[in-house]
């Protein structure tokens, strides 16, 4: 079949070498000539990694392995564990965007895609075909698979997202040469911020530079982010106080929106499918979206694999199982941090106190993570599995079936 992918980020990328694999006509566009940065914390998780494993496609060697990693809230913090499951590794690497999307990329190309420069600018239906628009030009498609993006036009053009509802946060990220003592995420729940409540980040890229960035949840609100570059400077000069980083270069700054959650969201309709950040699947705990897009990209060329151009109902079910309860558990999470601080605080106090017994840490890890599924029996996961489906139940029950359920 013939295969129209806009966007080349990890998801459209991995959807094209898989698709391309199948023997389909595949046709790669993206705005940008590769290769080409990406606003990231540059870490490529446990989950990531193993999807990548599957597909048979390997990392370079120089590609920075991180493993156990401290959690600070206020002036506590505990060590989140990392330790092998039954489908994953226990580790993630940093890896920059320009190197690993570029790897995908030519992937893509080596598997048998046709890579081209442009912007999609509309797609529309004509009877059974798609037609997308790239410029100013018009061509016919039998699918069309959007990777573009947390502001994906594929997913606008086709009515699959309800903008009022997308549960939206924005992140920067500096690159600095620099040293930290430690891998680390600090939360943040400050009352009278705008740009709150969020996340900072440190994490050692292994070759004398540093990865360290802010993300903030913004609801639907994107003018909330406004006070993020200040929230960054802060975050920065904090960790520099106390010891744990030193900057020695000057930094070199990205930011980006992350849509999460999966609110407002329908991933696939009639020959059209949306994969990753345009799907709206970034976990909304912790920002971490590759793992989702490549496992998103596996899920849609399996679906087409099995009932091509018909294949939009398997492609919704297989994403609510993979993805569903955990997200709805995090959209509750975000909700509760962006209405109600003072709840948010009290339960991260809590989760402080008990985080420095290793089972709940570990729980803690798995869940934050998304790593249930992979776990097996791993230390933790019978809780960290009990917290998913918890959640999922509470927001069904409190906040009504989601739309994505419907
Ligand atoms: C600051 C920041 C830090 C982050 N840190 C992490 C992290 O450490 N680990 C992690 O797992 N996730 C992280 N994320 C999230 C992660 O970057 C995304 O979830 C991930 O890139 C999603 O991949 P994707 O393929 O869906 O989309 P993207 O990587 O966003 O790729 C979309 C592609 O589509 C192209 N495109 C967009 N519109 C069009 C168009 N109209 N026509 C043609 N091409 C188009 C873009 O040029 C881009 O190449 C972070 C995000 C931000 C902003």
């Amino acid at each position: 079949m013939r295969v129209l992918i806009a966007g080349a980020g990890p998801g459209g990328s991995l959807a094209a070498v898989l698709l391309a694999r199948q023997g389909h006509d595949v046709v790669l566009v993206d705005r940008s000539e590769f290769p080409r940065d990406k606003a990231c914390g540059d870490v490529i998780g446990p989950r990531a990694l193993a999807v990548l494993k599957q597909a048979d496609i390997s990392l370079p060697a120089h590609a920075h392995r991180i493993g156990s990693m401290v959690l600070g809230f206020e002036a506590g913090q505990i060590t989140l564990p990392a330790r092998p499951g039954l489908g994953h590794g226990g580790y993630g690497v940093t890896i920059r965007r320009r190197e690993f999307d570029d790897l995908l990329h030519r992937e893509a190309e080596r598997a048998g895609a046709t890579t081209r420069v442009g912007v999609v600018t509309k797609v529309t239906r004509a009877g059974r075909r798609l037609s997308v628009s790239v410029g100013s030009e018009s061509e016919d498609y039998e699918l069309v698979v959007g990777a573009d993006g947390a502001n994906s036009t594929v997913a606008r053009s086709m009515g699959l997202m309800n903008a009022d509802r997308a549960l939206m946060g924005f992140a920067l990220r500096r690159h600095v040469l620099g040293a930290t003592r430690e891998d680390r995420v600090d939360l943040f729940l400050e009352q009278g911020d705008t740009a709150l409540p969020g996340y900072g980040w440190v994490f050692d890229q292994g070759d004398g530079r540093l990865n360290l960035g802010i993300g903030v949840g913004i609801g639907t609100q994107r003018t909330r982010a406004k006070g993020a570059r200040e929230l960054l400077e802060r975050y920065q000069r904090r960790l520099q106080a106390q010891g744990i980083v030193t900057i020695t270069g000057s930094p070199s700054e990205m930011g980006g929106w992350l849509k999460m959650g999966l609110i407002g969201q329908r991933v696939a309709d009639d020959g059209v499918f949306l994969v990753g950040d345009a799907a709206g699947l970034v976990n909304p705990l912790q920002g971490e979206g590759i793992a989702a897009a490549l496992l998103s990209a596996t899920l849609c060329a399996s679906a087409i694999d099995r009932y091509g151009a018909n294949g939009a109902g398997a492609y919704r079910s297989e994403i609510q199982d993979h993805f569903g309860a955990f997200l709805s558990t995090g959209y509750l999470a975000q909700r509760i941090a962006l209405s109600h601080p003072r709840v948010a605080r009290i339960a991260m106090r809590t989760l402080m106190v008990a985080g420095r017994y290793d089972r709940i840490a570990s729980a803690w890890g798995l869940f934050w993570n998304d790593l249930t599924e992979y776990s097996g029996l791993q230390t933790g996961s019978l809780a960290a599995r009990t917290m998913v489906h918890v959640g999922a139940a509470i927001t069904q029950g409190v906040l009504g079936s989601p739309e994505w359920l419907g």
